[in-house]
């Protein structure tokens, strides 16, 4: 199916694509790599009634370690953080998921900000944000804000940007001290959304005490799903194999999962139970040297 039409612009600086989107307001629609936005135009799930294509801004196209974190611009294609070795050096957690999104033509397209600005439930990115605690720049022709990932993702396909507003930057903060993480993905084939996944983040001190935790989950809620509560009950103490069950419990029961054609709810509540375990004990061993 053709998508409905719309007005196209392709500004060539920053400067150009805020302003037009300050001037735009609600009618206009960041276009980075498509590949969410266009399948949703041609299913008619979206009208926008104007695109500002960002892909000019060149610029933007950048994985780097800045001071204290890792700084990923908003044309950074899903392909450029595999197997990058800034991203490697500083979340493990990230590193892990990347090869899941998706499959290779998606990922040589899609940008990570976009999948990280479309707030889908079932996209891999949120929940690897939400365990190591990134932020997301918003830019706009009057400056700049930094907002922490879980304000940003408000719910079902809805972010905290405000109107003529986008993201320039995704910042991943640089681990205090031995961390590990892991992204654990069921998909029914390559290059599908996941039935379940769970992302983890741990990082210790140097007598081994968990001094940060981080655990988030996709596709068993109406958003991607933080689960605090499991994160609290691990930072401050040591490891182990009782500690780790019990925080896949409390992520187990903390999700909402919907039988579909991927599984039954049930299904997919004890993938996220057998995961959050997996990936914690990954997670543990990583940060010790161990894997
Ligand atoms: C076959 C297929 C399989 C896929 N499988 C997966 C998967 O397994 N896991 C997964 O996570 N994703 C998957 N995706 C989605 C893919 O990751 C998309 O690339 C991603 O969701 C959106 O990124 P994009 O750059 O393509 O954004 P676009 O499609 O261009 O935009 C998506 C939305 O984000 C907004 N947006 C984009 N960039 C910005 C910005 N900088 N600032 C503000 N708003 C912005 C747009 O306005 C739009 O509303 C799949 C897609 C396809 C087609």
């Amino acid at each position: 199916m053709y998508p409905p039409a719309f007005e196209y612009w392709s500004p060539r600086s920053l400067d150009e694509a805020l302003s037009k989107l300050q001037e735009l307001g609600n009618d206009g629609r960041v276009l980075a790599g498509g590949q969410s936005l266009i399948p949703m135009m041609k299913l008619r799930l979206a009208a926008p009634a104007n695109l500002v294509d960002i892909n000019n801004l060149t610029d933007l196209a950048y994985v780097r370690a800045d001071n204290g974190h890792l700084a990923i611009g908003a044309l950074a294609r899903h392909a450029d953080v595999v197997d990058n070795a800034d991203v490697k050096a500083i979340s493990p957690t990230m590193a892990s998921a990347a090869p899941w999104v998706a499959d290779p033509l998606v990922r040589n397209r899609g940008t990570v900000a976009g999948s990280i600005a479309h707030c889908d439930p079932e996209g891999d990115w949120n929940s690897v944000m939400l365990a190591v605690g990134a932020s997301v720049v918003a830019s706009s022709s009057s400056g700049q804000r930094v907002i922490p990932i879980g304000e940003f993702v408000v719910d079902f396909f809805t972010n905290s940007l405000d109107e003529g507003e986008m993201v320039t930057e995704v910042r991943i903060p640089r681990p205090a001290g031995a961390a590990g993480g892991a992204y654990l993905k069921l998909e029914r084939k390559i290059g599908d959304y996941a039935t379940a996944a769970v992302a983890t983040f741990l990082d210790l001190a140097g007598d081994g005490t968990i001094t940060n935790a981080g655990i988030a989950l996709t596709a068993v809620a109406s958003k991607n799903l933080k689960v605090t509560e499991a994160e609290q009950l691990l930072i401050g103490q040591t490891p182990s194999d009782e500690l780790f069950g019990e925080a896949a419990a409390i992520a187990a029961r903390a999700c909402d999962p919907e039988s579909d054609v991927r599984g039954p709810a049930e299904y997919k509540r004890a993938v996220i139970n057998a995961y959050t375990k997996r990936g914690l004990d990954q997670a543990f061993a990583q940060a010790k040297g161990g894997s």
